[in-house]
């Protein structure tokens, strides 16, 4: 069943009418990053997504005709509340509005493709669909979000099954480090990595991430 609370973005005072930018962390489980091969990183893996990748629950997700490799990414999404530079991590939590969770869709093959040549992963990490989002709980509904169980199903079938606990770089220190580059604005949004059990999407399936007291988030494939 879809969450019927709606999609909460800004606060009702901000006057903006579009989501902000939208960083993600990669890497930030290590048994993903295992078996992605890749090493632990020792800051936290920046990139980003534009706000037009944004859909919500209940959307469906398009695999775009130049990709064959389309893959899920289940991840805790922090909406940020109020804007910020150089937040300490003894002030991170102040910044937040609240959590949800989110799927980092990603063209596995595009992004392959660009690793071995250096290149961006803009197309692979940015193309339309690539960042559902579902509703979002208020900070002061969540007591402890370092400690959320995070799960996945293709179908029904359970793929991801993690606790956020297991982020190698908490919310605070990734608020904290993401600020030191790009100033945090209110809307933004940080995807927070992803744990192991990555795998493809194909046309026809059904995916369901699901974040503990946060909520859920449902969508279909098609290509
Ligand atoms: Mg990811």
């Amino acid at each position: 069943m879809i969450d019927p609370r709606p999609i909460v973005l800004f606060r009702k005072t901000d006057r903006s009418a579009h989501p902000g930018k939208i960083v993600c962390v990669g890497r930030n489980y290590a048994e993903h990053a295992r078996e992605m091969n890749a090493p632990l990183p020792e800051r936290p893996v920046l990139f980003l997504k534009p706000p037009s990748a944004i859909i919500q629950t209940g959307g469906v997700v398009r695999r775009p005709p130049f990709s064959n490799d389309l893959h899920y990414e289940a991840e805790m999404v922090v909406l940020i509340g109020t804007r910020g530079k150089d937040i300490p991590e003894s002030r991170a939590t102040d910044h937040i509005e609240g959590y949800g969770v989110g799927l980092d869709m990603t063209l596995r093959d595009l992004q392959s493709e660009a690793k071995k040549k250096g290149l961006p992963w803009a197309i692979a990490k940015g193309f339309d669909t690539s960042a559902p989002i579902s509703h979002f709980a208020s900070r002061d509904e969540i007591e402890h979000p370092n400690e959320l169980d995070i799960t996945l199903r293709v179908n029904g079938e359970l793929r991801q099954n993690s606790n956020t606990r297991n982020m190698i770089f908490s919310i605070e220190e990734i608020i904290s480090y993401v600020s030191s580059v790009f100033t945090l604005e209110a809307g933004d949004l940080i995807f927070t990595g992803t744990p192991e059990g990555v795998g493809s999407a194909l046309p026809g399936d059904t995916i369901r991430a699901e974040l503990q007291d946060v909520g859920i988030l449902e969508v279909s494939i098609t290509a």
